[in-house]
């Protein structure tokens, strides 16, 4: 079945604005898509739509097959950006553990999640740091397992490499590489100006075009082992 379904969907914001138009977009389980284009051409709506956080206006769009926001409450999608909102003073383990927490899930099965998450990015050594000691590529790492921790049908990742170094970014690629190629059943739906980054990482890639922002073309990549 299809994890993510969106039929000719458009999107016209309160002010107007035409921010994507006719989108179609079929992803399956287990996939890697990414979506690249110049700002302004619709990635974050196209997500925000995706993650129930805003409405689209015309069209189909379905996600876990319900809506987007009846997705979103049985906390089967989960958020990765660019900025860290992690709490500073605050060890990993509690940072990572915080959304399981806000459910209400008990604290020791919390803390192995939180473990387990934090080992799947190389942080198992190190659950009681604090954020505020860490640099921005170990940030990104507590920010993906904080994402992970609740074993997400769908990641969503608006940029999150975008503020790294070159080095770390690449670091940072191939770790997220290997944690997808072990869970075959993530989808992941990845957002970056970058089009080394996206044809590296991705099964596909939607290139889009922005005034409206539009998917020209969604492209296949090759894999090394299918
Ligand atoms: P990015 O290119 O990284 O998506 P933007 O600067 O386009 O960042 O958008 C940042 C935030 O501001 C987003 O939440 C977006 O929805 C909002 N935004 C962008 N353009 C407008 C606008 N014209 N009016 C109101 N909000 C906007
Ligand atoms: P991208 O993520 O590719 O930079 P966005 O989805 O943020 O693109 O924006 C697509 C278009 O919609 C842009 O023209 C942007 O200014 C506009 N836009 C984004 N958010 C809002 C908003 N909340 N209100 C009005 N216009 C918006």
């Amino acid at each position: 079945r299809q994890l993510v379904e969106l039929n000719n969907v458009d999107k016209i914001y309160p002010n107007g604005t035409i921010a994507v138009r006719q989108v179609d977009l079929a992803v399956s389980e287990g996939e890697f898509i990414s979506f690249v284009g110049p700002s302004g051409c619709g990635k974050s709506t196209i997500f925000n739509m995706i993650a129930g956080l805003t409405d689209h206006t015309r069209g189909r769009l379905s996600v876990l097959g319900t809506t987007p926001r009846d997705a979103r409450t049985h906390n089967e999608i989960a958020f990765v950006f660019q900025e860290h909102t992690l709490l500073p003073w605050t060890n990993l383990l509690e940072n990572v553990t915080l959304p399981l927490k806000l459910r209400g899930v008990p604290r020791k099965a919390r803390e192995e999640e939180g473990r387990r998450a934090l080992e799947l990015v190389g942080l198992g050594d190190s659950v009681k740091s604090l954020p505020r000691q860490l640099s921005g590529g170990m940030k990104m790492r507590v920010s993906i397992a904080r994402a992970l921790v609740s074993r997400p049908k769908l990641l969503l990742m608006d940029e999150p490499f975008g503020a790294l170094d070159e080095i770390t970014r690449q670091t940072l690629q191939d770790e997220l590489l290997n944690i997808w190629q072990n869970d075959k059943r993530m989808t992941v739906l990845f957002i970056t100006h970058n089009v080394f980054e996206a044809v590296f990482l991705s099964t596909r890639v939607a290139v889009m075009t922005p005034r409206p922002g539009k998917i020209t073309e969604i492209v296949d990549i090759p894999q090394p082992f299918p």
